[in-house]
Formats: C-alpha cells, sequence, structure tokens
C-alpha cells in the first residue's frame, strides 16, 4: 500500500475514534422546559441538559437568539418535540452538522393516524409521556452505551414517579370532570381527552397574532350557551387580549403548561402537573378558594 493511501487511512481512523469519543459523551440540548425536565431525570447529574428556548417565551412564536445557537451548536444530541410546536427551530436544526444527532419526540411516538396526531402538546398527556421517556432512553443509551445501566435505573424511577403523578392528577380533575371551560391556547386537547374533562373550545392555535372579530363572536357565544365559567390564558399572553371576551361570570385563570412559574427547585414534572391540575381545579371550583 503506498504511503500517502496509508496516511489517509490513519486519518480516517482517528476521525472515526474522534466521533465515537464525542459520541459516548452526548453534550445534550433539549427545547423546552417540560423536556429538559424529563431529560434532566434519565441523564447523567454531571452532564446535564441545556435547555434552548427560555421559559417566559411561547415556543409558537419565537425567534432563535444568538445565545440559543450557541447552545445548539455545542451540543452533540437535540431533543425536541418538532416543527408543529418549535417552529423557530426546524432551520437551525437542519443546517447543524451531520454530527448532531437531532431527536424529534413527536416523530418517534406519535403515529400520523393517531387522534390529534398535529397536536405537539406531548407531555400533558401520561401515556405519550411515558414514550417520550422511553424514546430519550433509548437514545441516550445508544449514543452513550457505557452508561446505559444508569440511564435505564434513572428511567425506571422517573417512570415510576410519572405514575404518581397520574394517580394524583385523576384526584384532582375527577371532581371537575364536568365543568366547562374554555382555554385561551389550544394546547389542552390531550390533556382534556386522556383526563375527560370538560374543554369545549380553544380560542386560537397561536395565541401570539390578533384574534378576528369573527372569533371572538364565536367565543362569546359559546361561552353564554355552555355557562362556562373559567377562562385559561398563560403567562406567556398579554392579559389585553382576554379584554373582549370578559363578562359577568366568567373567572380568568392562568395555567402554565411550559413551567416559566415553577421556583427553580421545583422544576420537575411532577411539579408542573400538578400545578397545573390544581391551577384548573382552583378556578372550575371557586369555593374551594374561600373555604381553605
Ligand atoms: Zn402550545
Amino acid at each position: 500500500m503506498p504511503h500517502h493511501h496509508l496516511r489517509l487511512v490513519a486519518a480516517f481512523i482517528f476521525q472515526l475514534l474522534a466521533l465515537s469519543a464525542m459520541a459516548q459523551t452526548p453534550r445534550i440540548a433539549t427545547s423546552i422546559l417540560p423536556l429538559q425536565m424529563l431529560v434532566k431525570a434519565i441523564a447523567d447529574p454531571a452532564n446535564p441538559p441545556q435547555l434552548i428556548l427560555p421559559p417566559d417565551q411561547s415556543p409558537h412564536d419565537h425567534l432563535l437568539r444568538p445565545n440559543e445557537m450557541r447552545v445548539l451548536r455545542n451540543s452533540t444530541l437535540v431533543f425536541w418535540i418538532g416543527p408543529n410546536l418549535e417552529g423557530f427551530l426546524t432551520r437551525p436544526l437542519a443546517a447543524l452538522p451531520k454530527t448532531t444527532q437531532v431527536v424529534s419526540l413527536l416523530q418517534r411516538t406519535v403515529r400520523p393516524s393517531a387522534p390529534l396526531a398535529d397536536d405537539p402538546h406531548l407531555w400533558l398527556d401520561p401515556i405519550l409521556t411515558a414514550s417520550m421517556v422511553e424514546q430519550i432512553t433509548a437514545t441516550l443509551s445508544k449514543a452513550d452505551p457505557a452508561h446505559r445501566d444508569t440511564y435505564r435505573a434513572r428511567a425506571l424511577v422517573l417512570q415510576r414517579s410519572l405514575q404518581r403523578t397520574d394517580k394524583q392528577l385523576k384526584k384532582i380533575l375527577n371532581p371537575i370532570r364536568n365543568k366547562p371551560f374554555i382555554v385561551y391556547h389550544d394546547g389542552y386537547q390531550r390533556l382534556a381527552r386522556y383526563y375527560g374533562l370538560n374543554l369545549v373550545a380553544s380560542v386560537s392555535r397561536n395565541p401570539n397574532r390578533p384574534i378576528s372579530l369573527r372569533r371572538l363572536q364565536e367565543i362569546r357565544h359559546i361561552i353564554t350557551q355552555q355557562r362556562v365559567s373559567c377562562l385559561f390564558s398563560e403567562p406567556q399572553f398579554p392579559s389585553n387580549s382576554l379584554r373582549p371576551l370578559l363578562q359577568d361570570n366568567l373567572r380568568i385563570g392562568i395555567l402554565d403548561p411550559l413551567g416559566v412559574r415553577l421556583s427553580p427547585d421545583r422544576q420537575t414534572y411532577h411539579q408542573l402537573l400538578v400545578q397545573l391540575a390544581s391551577d384548573l381545579r382552583d378556578c372550575l371550583t371557586p369555593k374551594r378558594l374561600s373555604e381553605n
């Protein structure tokens, strides 16, 4: 074999080794806080996943900032839901080097024929959350086989905790199953479907954009006809957007599906879901508030 061929082969082997070394210690990035919570519970605590989207921003309507691009560039493994949720990541992710593994959890866990297949709010459905945990664990184990057992063990603990969360949510939500409510942001169909809640309408798919007059009239009509007592907004949306819908006997509640209001020491998936369920209950059963 000619000498320069040997050198090429050596360079190739060196590159392979470098690639496999990188693959063993994934530098992980996650798109939104709920995903970071799940991945953090499985990943090596010494190597926690970085967060791309600040939780005070809506993933539906965000523009990637330079520091967020740096997080992406520094990672070798990116978890996101998919273009339906974090549309702002679609192009930046496509532009990353081939060595960066990008995992869309919507693509991995939802069949295109499944009900609500387009709804990207997967973490509000316990069954899909459990499948996401499986996908995350499988991906980490493949990228870093040396620590496979640790990932599996941590995932098992997380799955058990998810089951407890689900039980607690059923307890909180069962008493309000029949109470009609409206959400401003169309992000709760999965939650309502799983827990059998009476979600009668969602005002908008993208609440950061202005709502048409016609839609406002429709919603006002639904509120009166179905005797809706609660309308839920989110911390990310301007409160004046709700003003045209305010009327007597309609209470306004805030739901926090991204966890922006959780204090840093309570940023777990369990806290996120329990808080969400409690906020639903507290608005729909106002008597509880005065009793407490
Ligand atoms: Zn959403």
